[in-house]
Parts: structure tokens; C-alpha cells; sequence
């Protein structure tokens, strides 16, 4: 028998599921619209369809158990608690509702905790016992490992770095705070730092071309690299308050290296750079020089799967 662990990453939009071999080997995948199935219990089913259908290719397959990220995961109780792009409403057992289906040990989190498992079981956070995974895409999300083990808390929605403030007073974020390190720090913050500087500045910008409802973080990141000066300044000040960020984080825990992670990382040294000149000149010195920041090491069409997957490998493992 071949051992392997279903992955399933859930989405607003799309849930994707894969079987997982103990290398990292992705041997099958499979994908569902989620908005697709607005009653919880029609999700359930097609999900385990979903993960039968994979198993049933291969007879020789012996499924270990079933690793799932999802917005507001919660490690603890199994559950999905009020998530905001999720179509269910209200405090959802999900492990227990699959377990029915499907009886083998399910794990949940959220999917920044889960892209941190994917770090450290199968990409370039192997062998690291301290680090923090920053996942830049739409919001800012973290996964803190601390001593080996992930931070789950009291609650067990603990590491929303995304959540710290770093401009007191500052832009509104929807969690009700203001000045949240992802408004500035993700997609959606790069873009709302253009529009502002479009509209407070005079000087030329291939950004001007392009209409306000089509400015990617794509878009700024290659305006950036030919170096426009608004892209270029826009970067900078995504950068300085993300090293803000990570300056509060590495204070507190210490890590060995941060992880970005997601959309906004594929800027890639337009985004280092800055980032490590900012860390460098805003930490204590005792922290100076101690902590890498890098890019990830798990191949991105599959991370999703990986990081879920991992989550099962991580309990296998001990
Ligand atoms: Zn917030």
C-alpha cells in the first residue's frame, strides 16, 4: 500500500483538493466551485465525491487522513467560524460533517497557517524551528512557527500579523480597525498607494494609462521594473511599512527567516530589496542581520494543496 494524505485548499471562489504522497509528491488533483453549493451539507458530499474519485485511480492508495485551509479555520474545534467570503454563514463543524463521509483524522486551519506547514514539511523552511510565512495576496496573512510548533493560540486564531497597526490613525481596514498592516502591506494596499500618489502627484507614469478599476499589483510590479517613479515609490512604500511589520514580529519571536508568499511576493527583488534595506535600518540592533527574508520554496500551482497536505505529514512525522 502507498500512503498519501487528501489536501484540500478552500476558497471563496474555487476549492481545489489533491492527494499527497510523504515526499510532496502531488499524484492527483481535483477542483470545485464552492459558490456552487451554498448548503453546507450538498459541499460536504461533493467534496468527499471529490476526494473518493482521486483514491478510486489507484487502488494501491491508503488514505492517512484529510488536511484542509480554510478562511477561519479553526485548528482547535475543527471548525469554520463567520467567515466573511464564504457562503455559509455562522459557525460550520466542518471536520465532524466530513468525518461522517469520509473516516479518517480531518485537520483545519487557515490557509496561512496552512502555506507555513508547506514551508516546513516540504519547501525551504525544512529543518527551521522559528520562522513566520507572510502570504501577500488580497489581505496579509501569517503563520507563525515558534520552537518548532505552529501558533494556534488560546483561541486558535492566533498570527494575524495582517491585523497589527502600523500606522496609528491610518487607513481603514474591514476589520474595524484603522492603520492594519495589510492596508498598506498587500495587493489591494499597493494599489490603493498608487491611486493616492496618482492623485497627489504631477509627474509622468506609465499608471496613468491604465484605468483605476485595472491596476493590478501586476501592473505596478512591472511599471516598477521599468523604472517608473511613481511604481518605484509606491513600492518603497509598501516595502517600509511591511518591514514595519516584520520589525514587530521579529522583536517578538525571534525568527530565523520570514517568508513572502503570494501575489504581491512575485514582485520579487522590486519588493526584497526595499524590504530587507527597511528591516535592516529600523530594527534593534541586537536582531540586526539575524533574520533572512525570503521568497517561497513550494512550487506555486500546487501550495495550496501542499501546505493542507502538510498539516497530516506534520502529525505523521512525530
Ligand atoms: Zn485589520
Amino acid at each position: 500500500m502507498k500512503e498519501v494524505v487528501a489536501g484540500v485548499d478552500i476558497g471563496g471562489t474555487n476549492t481545489v483538493s489533491g492527494l499527497v504522497d510523504r515526499d510532496g509528491n502531488v499524484l492527483a488533483v481535483d477542483d470545485l466551485k464552492t459558490t456552487e453549493y451554498p448548503d453546507i451539507k450538498d459541499f460536504i458530499s461533493n467534496l468527499a465525491a471529490s476526494v473518493n474519485r482521486m483514491l478510486s485511480k489507484d487502488k494501491s492508495l491508503k488514505l492517512l487522513g484529510i488536511g484542509i485551509g480554510a478562511p477561519n479555520a479553526n485548528y482547535y474545534r475543527g471548525t469554520i467560524e463567520l467567515a466573511p467570503n464564504l457562503t455559509w454563514k455562522g459557525i460550520i463543524p466542518f471536520a465532524s460533517l466530513l468525518k461522517e463521509k469520509i473516516n479518517v483524522p480531518v485537520v483545519m486551519t487557515n490557509d496561512a497557517n496552512a502555506a507555513a506547514m508547506g514551508e516546513m514539511i516540504f519547501g525551504a523552511a525544512k529543518g527551521m524551528k522559528n520562522f513566520i510565512v507572510l502570504t501577500l495576496g488580497t489581505g496579509l496573512g501569517s503563520g507563525i512557527v515558534i520552537n518548532g510548533e505552529m501558533v494556534y493560540g488560546h483561541t486558535g486564531f492566533a498570527g494575524e500579523l495582517g491585523h497589527s497597526i502600523v500606522v496609528p490613525g491610518g487607513r481603514q481596514c474591514g476589520c474595524g480597525q484603522r492603520g492594519c498592516l495589510e492596508t498598506y502591506a498587500s495587493a489591494t494596499g499597493l494599489v490603493k498607494t498608487v491611486l493616492y500618489l496618482l492623485s497627489d502627484r504631477r509627474e509622468e507614469s506609465i499608471l496613468r494609462e491604465i484605468a483605476p478599476s485595472e491596476l493590478t499589483s501586476k501592473r505596478i510590479a512591472e511599471a516598477a521594473a521599468e523604472r517608473d517613479k511613481l511604481a518605484l515609490e509606491a513600492m518603497d512604500l509598501t516595502a517600509e511599512k511591511l518591514a514595519s511589520g516584520i520589525v514587530n514580529a521579529v522583536v517578538f519571536s525571534s525568527p530565523e527567516a520570514i517568508f513572502l508568499f503570494g501575489g504581491l511576493a512575485k514582485a520579487g527583488e522590486m519588493l526584497f530589496e526595499p524590504v530587507r534595506k527597511y528591516v535592516d535600518l529600523k530594527i534593534m540592533p541586537i536582531f540586526r542581520g539575524t533574520v533572512k527574508i525570503l521568497p517561497s520554496g513550494i512550487p506555486e500551482n500546487n501550495a495550496a494543496v501542499l501546505g493542507s497536505a502538510a498539516l497530516i505529514w506534520n502529525r505523521e512525522s512525530r
